[in-house]
């Protein structure tokens, strides 16, 4: 049963419960349904509270539903049902009161609420609240405040939903007796006007006008949060059932785009990410206390990740200055989501305080888990774990925070290498949300699930990626590099590519990232690979390199930069270069379609190559690795979710194309034969 009704008196008690989150099936729908009639059929029942088992109020929809026909009884219907019973329906919230809970509240007469959170996050999976939330809200709590929740998909507190209007009363204490004692209350009192009938709010002279600049400036080129405020806009000039009926519109019609496919398809891969099958039953290894070796831009940011999380800290370095540098990097850190306002002056001299520096090994006697992130260099991280192996507790975690290292070769000789493994932080790390986690030959399974436990408790998105160079998302960025420099060899410049890269959907294009994060790490990194004889494509890069343009902290890469400003400017140096290495090559014109493909399709043949082997897991890793590592947009999906809505036949033949112009590598066999056997599997679920 997903709803009991039993009686308080002459209070008619409507419990949901359908676990975990209570969401909105097709069962609860009709349950609810079912419960207005039996109530309103009771004589003895003056009023109804509906409350929810567990630990929330209705969460959301079931998302076992999502892209599947919709079932009746509809939502819109069963909130209609509330908003007309014969009786007074008060609705008491707990946990979360999300999309369709939200909008089953806003059809009750009353709403109490005890701690909880409320909103409407459709337009996160490129929808809108698609059962009046956009009508409701704004006749009840402004057009102002709608706007802001349904365009924004954020949700708040119980305290500000009541300063809003939004909930009647906020309850201390024991919910459901509170929400039965307001039950009794307003029993006998006329009832409020019903929220459809209410009248739509005033607004301002150029609100509208001004909301829709604010919106199509957040949302980029997303496309729900614009269609939501022209729902609210409607809702706020039509009547209640015209209104309706264009929010109905919109949702059908939002439904099916390619947006909202591609914002599911990154639902899901996140909800899969943490639970990777082959951990299914295993015990990962207890982390309640943490190391960091190295405090530096790398170290600095995990410390500071870990104590965000409660966990203490030791900080260790070389010597005694560098410790004290390392501890100013992590203070840096947390005085800064201080002056954000993210946390209190307080709460970052707390997690300041869970911070030991030291250049003594011997206090990680009894750390659970220790992650290396010194210089990128095989000798210095070897002898980090050479110490660390002669004071760690035999059963703690060593982790290295490497980038194009072997994690093999550097835990080579270590003591019980079951307990090592690679775990790859992005920089920023106290604020990047991917973790690559990096099983060595040897990591025991309790060690690898220690580190999709960690990622838990730092609140990032982790995913598993096999060794080779660059881990999954580095060694695709290598192969965008390498495209991005193709293009300037015939024909393109650094500003037309980086624009049509921000068209696409990008924060940035890939020059003004290497300006950004610096061109020496990547010279370094070819450096290596030349060592191992191997042959990087960089001829522009390492020209620029040469001449010590490393980016904007030299005012100059592949842009030029005025003393102390980061407008990129077109550089003569970068144009001369690109034109002697061009010389006697084929040039062409770009348009921004044709720079698309050719960063992007290589990305995918890449990508296809590392799920063919299996370095990573799943298709639909890779695309969490390029979304929360590298700004790929989410709402395309990824590039293997991009790849496929696209048809990955036509991916093969732009890829043939470009091969053929010696402008790309040409497909990979396995991209050929996904592209006939009708595509990837991105997701197993
Ligand atoms: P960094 O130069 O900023 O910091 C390295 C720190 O390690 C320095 O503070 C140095 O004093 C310290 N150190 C060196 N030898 C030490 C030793 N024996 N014992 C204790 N401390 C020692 O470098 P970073 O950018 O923080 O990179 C660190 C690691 O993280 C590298 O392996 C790098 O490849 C990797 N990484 C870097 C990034 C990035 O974007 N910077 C991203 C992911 C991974």
């Amino acid at each position: 049963m997903t709803v009991t009704i039993t009686h308080e008196g002459a209070i008619a008690v409507v419990t949901v419960d359908n676990p975990p989150v209570n969401a909105l099936s097709q069962a609860l729908r009709q349950a609810l349904a079912e419960a207005v009639s039996a109530i309103d059929a009771d004589a003895s029942a003056s009023a109804a509270v509906l409350i929810c088992a567990g630990r929330t109020f209705i969460a959301g929809a079931d998302v076992s539903e999502f892209g599947k026909p919709p079932l009746p009884p509809h939502l819109p219907d069963v909130v209609a049902g509330i908003e007309g019973a014969g009786k007074p329906w008060v609705a008491a919230i707990h946990g979360s009161a999300l999309g369709g809970g939200l909008e089953v509240a806003l059809g009750c007469a009353y709403r109490v609420a005890a701690s909880a959170n409320l909103g409407l996050p459709e337009v996160k999976l490129g929808l809108i609240p698609g059962a009046g939330g956009t009508v409701r809200l704004p006749r009840l709590i402004g057009a102002s405040a709608a706007v802001d929740l349904v365009t924004g998909g954020g949700s708040i507190d119980a305290r500000k939903a009541a300063a809003l209007g939004l909930v009647d009363t906020v309850v201390e204490g024991d919910l459901a007796s509170a929400a039965i004692a307001f039950a009794r209350k307003i029993a006998d009192k006329p009832r409020p006007q019903p929220i459809s009938e209410r009248n739509v709010p005033a607004v301002e002279d150029g609100f509208w006008e001004h909301a829709e600049k604010a919106v199509a400036a957040r949302a980029k080129r997303e496309i729900a949060p614009l269609r939501a405020l022209a729902c609210v806009r409607r809702a706020c000039e039509a009547d209640f059932a015209a209104a309706m009926a264009f929010e109905r519109e919109t949702f059908l019609d939002l439904r099916g785009s390619g947006q909202a496919a591609a914002l599911r398809h990154v639902f899901f891969a996140e909800r899969a990410a943490p639970r990777p099958p082959e951990l299914a039953g295993v015990v990962p290894r207890a982390i309640r206390s943490a190391a960091v070796v190295g405090g530096g831009t790398m170290g600095a940011g995990i410390a500071a990740a870990l104590r965000d999380a409660g966990l203490p800290v030791v900080l260790v370095e070389r010597d005694e200055a560098a410790v004290e540098r390392g501890l100013a990097n992590v203070s840096q850190i947390f005085e800064g989501s201080a002056k954000r306002g993210r946390i209190s002056p307080a709460v970052a001299a707390e997690r300041m305080a869970g911070v030991v520096g030291t250049d003594d090994y011997g206090l990680l006697a009894d750390t659970d888990l220790v992650i290396e992130a010194v210089f990128e260099d095989l000798a210095v991280k070897r002898a980090v774990f050479a110490k660390l192996s002669e004071v760690c507790r035999p059963d703690a975690v060593l982790a290295t925070n490497t980038s194009y290292l072997d994690p093999d070769e550097i835990g080579e000789g270590l003591a019980q290498p079951e307990r090592f493994l690679g775990l790859h932080f992005f920089s920023p790390a106290h604020v990047m949300k991917l973790l690559e986690i990096v099983p060595t030959g040897t990591t025991a399974p309790e060690v690898l699930a220690a580190g999709f436990a960690l990622a838990r408790l730092l609140g990032k998105i982790p995913v598993r990626a096999g060794i080779c160079d660059g881990f999954i998302g580095n060694r695709i960025l290598k192969i965008t590099r390498a495209q991005a420099e193709r293009l300037l060899l015939s024909g393109a410049t650094p500003a037309a590519v980086d624009a049509a890269m921000r068209v696409f959907g990008l924060p940035m294009g890939p020059f003004e990232a290497q300006d950004l994060g610096g061109l020496d790490i990547a010279a370094f990194q070819r450096k290596a690979a030349r060592e191992r004889g191997e042959t990087p494509f960089a001829p522009i890069a390492d020209r620029l390199c040469a001449m010590e343009r490393f980016g904007q902290k030299s005012n100059g890469g592949w842009y030029d930069y005025r003393p102390g400003e980061r407008t990129p400017q077109p550089s003569d140096v970068v144009e001369a270069v690109v034109g002697e290495e061009a010389a006697g090559r084929p040039q062409k014109t770009w348009d921004e379609a044709s720079i698309v493909d050719a960063i992007v399709l290589p990305m995918v043949n890449e990508a296809t190559l590392i799920l063919d082997e299996g370095v990573a897991v799943r298709a639909a890793d890779i695309d969490l690795v390029k979304i929360h590592g590298y700004g790929f947009p989410r709402w395309r999906g990824g590039p293997m979710h991009y790849a496929q809505a696209r048809g990955l036949a036509d991916v093969v033949a732009v890829l043939d194309r470009l091969a053929a112009s010696g402008l790309a590598a040409p497909p990979c066999a396995a991209l050929r034969r996904a592209a006939e056997d009708g595509g990837f599997t991105l997701l197993d679920r």
